[in-house]
């Protein structure tokens, strides 16, 4: 059999990668020139980093069985991290309980309900109700409308760039979940980790794999047309002409795959149409000194014009990144926000000037460079009940099939997810079940 996947991000090169050790003979098709897609590297003084920010964790099961089944688990690290708050001007560390309850923004009662949401978000496994319940209603229950007003609306009206009122409460409960995993050992310390090299070396290292099994992978190959005609599926057109398969897997988000393949009926494009993403502009900074030295510091605060402060070098040990210190400063954007229309040099001034007012002994002499990474689809959005909206992965063409992270869903789109859906794909592809995780 052989198969088409077009988009060289992790989850076309995991398909392929599995399909591959199933024997069947793949061609992956890569529009840019590395692959890697959201989780590919730039190269800055000879290392690889990535160029949005990303942990795993070791409660990532898929990821670290792949890394076995590759020969990279000795190049993953992990490290206890930190995280904080920052709320009117200042910085509230919430690591353990006692930071819990002792942050002073809230009352002693509004402290017991923020803690009691996340236990409420671990037993709480009836997914029904929590799809269909807008996120603002369940926090406002759970955790009370002080704590809601105070500390969870600023962190969602930062997230979605403003409005949240469609937005159900699966988004909360998905990352308490997460971020719940990540504490580990008897004293539940948070624990981040990372590939050297990047999520790239693991990505190589699929790719490497694939192609000794005779599979191709081919970049800056843009696909530029998905051909069928009267339901029926022809091939994939790139600038070389069309290339037949059995079957094509499209690994893009949403939008992407109705403008490549015109031969869509009208019906499943206005379907697919009713899926949003969310867009990002995430300046990297590279320093020679430590910021916060915070994995993560969440922004509760409006008038700092970025969602949070990421700084991967609080658990990426800095030797690996050419002795520099990473610092993420993502704006996530709805469709048409202001904010994508800013220039490189408009977001540097902005996002400069903020961090001299939060950190007064911030000096721009420590930048040694500062990156302005933008991508339109980054994240879907799922509206209340937004089931019914997740495509399947089989389409009204036959043997064309859509495999993409919009359909991961309550799960957060990550490495982790997108690897247990590639894998969940070659079942459905090959009709076969693989070996666990
Ligand atoms: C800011 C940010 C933070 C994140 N944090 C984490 C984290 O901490 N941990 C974690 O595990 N994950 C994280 N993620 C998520 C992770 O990066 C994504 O889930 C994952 O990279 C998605 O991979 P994908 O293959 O589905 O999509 P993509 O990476 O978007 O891949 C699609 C590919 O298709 C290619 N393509 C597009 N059009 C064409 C065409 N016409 N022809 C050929 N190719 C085409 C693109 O170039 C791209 O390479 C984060 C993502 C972002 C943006």
């Amino acid at each position: 059999m052989r198969i088409g996947i077009i988009g060289g991000g992790i989850l076309g090169i995991t398909l392929g990668y599995f399909l591959t050790k199933q024997g069947v003979k793949v061609t992956i098709y890569e529009a840019s020139d590395t692959l890697g897609g959201l989780a590919g590297p730039i190269k800055m003084d000879g290392y690889n980093i990535d160029r949005f920010y990303h942990a795993i964790l070791t409660s990532d099961s898929h990821l670290q069985a792949l890394f076995a089944d590759l020969g990279i688990a000795d190049r993953y690290r992990a490290r206890e991290t930190k995280t904080a708050f920052y709320q009117q001007g200042q910085f509230f560390e919430m690591n353990d309980m006692k930071d819990f309850m002792t942050f002073p923004p809230l009352s002693l009662i509004d402290r017991f309900r923020l803690g009691l949401t996340i236990v409420y978000a671990r037993l709480e496994r009836n997914l029904n109700r929590v799809e269909a319940i807008n996120v603002e209603k369940w926090l406002t229950q759970v955790s009370g409308r002080r704590t809601f007003e105070r500390f969870w609306r600023p962190m969602l009206r930062a997230k979605f760039d403003g409005s949240f009122e469609n937005t159900p409460a699966t988004y909360i409960w998905s990352r308490l979940n997460r971020m719940s995993s990540t504490r580990s050992g008897a004293n539940q310390k948070e624990m981040a980790g990372y590939l050297i090299g990047g999520y790239i070396t693991l990505i190589e290292a699929m790719a490497n794999q694939i192609r000794q099994a005779g599979g191709e992978i081919l970049l800056k190959t843009p696909v530029q047309e998905v051909v069928a005609r009267a339901g029926q599926l022809k091939g994939v057109q790139t600038a070389a002409g069309l290339q037949e398969f059995d079957r094509v897997v499209v690994t893009m988000q949403t939008p992407l795959f109705t403008r490549l393949t015109p031969g869509l009926p009208q019906d499943y494009r206005d379907f697919l149409g009713k899926t949003d993403y969310l867009g990002i502009v995430c300046p990297l900074l590279v320093l020679d000194r430590p910021l916060t030295n915070y994995w993560t510091l969440y922004i509760t605060d409006d008038s700092i014009p970025f969602t949070g402060i990421i700084e991967t070098t609080a658990y990426i040990d800095p030797k690996d990144v050419g002795g520099n210190h990473l610092v993420y400063l993502p704006k996530y954007t709805v469709p048409g926000s202001e904010w994508f229309k800013l220039s490189d040099a408009e977001v540097r001034e902005t996002w400069l000037k903020t961090l001299e007012q939060m950190f007064p002994d911030f000096r721009r002499d420590s930048v040694k460079h500062m990156f302005v990474h933008r991508e339109r689809l980054v994240e879907p959005i799922h509206p209340l009940n937004g089931m019914n909206l997740i495509p399947s992965m089989e389409t009204p063409i036959k043997d064309l099939y859509l495999v993409n992270a919009a359909q991961i869903y309550p799960a957060l789109t990550n490495g982790e997810s997108v690897t247990r859906h590639a894998r969940e794909a070659t079942e459905k592809l090959l009709k076969t079940s693989l070996p666990g995780a």
